[in-house]
């Protein structure tokens, strides 16, 4: 596991005069899974909009590979928080899947087939994206981050909104995708239990940077009060 793949140095952000990441700085291996925790409105999707090269940093540095995240964009895949569509929009699977692949040319259906079999979701190609339940659609927003073979998946809460069973299955997905294609994996997460179980690495954050470690050592009950507070119902015990 090659270390310090990606580089993030003293990185602050402000929206106006309010100070949503202050001076965050951590780095990442080269094929490991992390997870980034912290509480509502800590700074974690800002962070991964400068990760997936959304935002330039203006102030502090992040790099990929020593490239940065802008130039490295089309080595990652992005799985956004929130991604709203009209349900009625005649649109399908492996339709809503070429917008991706348009990007790139010759690389089409074959490799659109693949991903959504990656993700078990072939049979479901011609059905109308409308159509597709909360963990479904998921798994589609990630068999569309694999396409073009990305070097970096980046997941901003992937089982929002999905029942206990789903939110296994993403989990044990995105694992999966980790241990076949070695890619370097980031995933925003509420889950603790679950997490603590799949990754290698938590960083959490709350505006500023507040511990990084293995599950065992960050997930415990005494980090996890003084990240979320004393009212989290998220912490189960160790899970390890
Ligand atoms: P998280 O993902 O941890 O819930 P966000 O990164 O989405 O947090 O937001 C961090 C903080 O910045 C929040 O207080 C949020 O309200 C604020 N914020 C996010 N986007 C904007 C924006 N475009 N304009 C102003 N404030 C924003
Ligand atoms: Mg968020």
């Amino acid at each position: 596991m090659s270390k310090n793949y990606i580089v993030v140095e003293n990185l602050t952000h402000r929206f106006g005069d309010f100070t949503a990441l202050d001076s965050v700085s951590f780095s990442v291996n080269r094929g490991e899974v992390v997870a980034i925790i912290g509480p509502n409105g800590s700074g974690k999707t800002t962070l991964l909009e400068y990760l997936v090269g959304l935002r330039v940093s203006r102030s502090g540095a992040v790099s990929i590979g020593e490239k940065s995240p802008k130039d490295f964009r089309t080595s990652i895949g992005y799985v956004p928080q929130r991604f709203m569509f009209d349900r009625s929009l005649p649109i399908t699977v492996e339709e809503f899947m070429s917008l991706e692949s348009c990007a790139k040319s010759g690389h089409r259906c074959k490799n659109t087939y693949k991903a959504l079999k990656e993700v078990g979701m072939h049979i479901y190609a011609k059905h109308k994206l409308g159509s597709l339940s909360g963990g479904q659609f998921q798994r589609v927003m990630i068999a569309r981050a694999l396409l073009h073979d990305k070097e970096v998946l980046v997941f901003d809460e992937p089982s929002a909104g999905i029942d206990v069973a789903g939110e296994q299955t993403i989990y044990d997905l995105v694992k999966k995708i980790n241990d076949k294609k070695k890619c370097t994996c980031i995933i925003v997460s509420h889950d603790l239990h679950v997490v603590s179980s799949y990754v290698d690495t938590v960083i959490c954050i709350n505006k500023k940077m507040v511990c990084k470690g293995s599950p065992s050592k960050v997930i415990t009950p005494k980090k996890i009060k003084a990240l979320f507070g004393a009212a989290t119902g998220l912490y189960r015990g160790n899970c390890r």
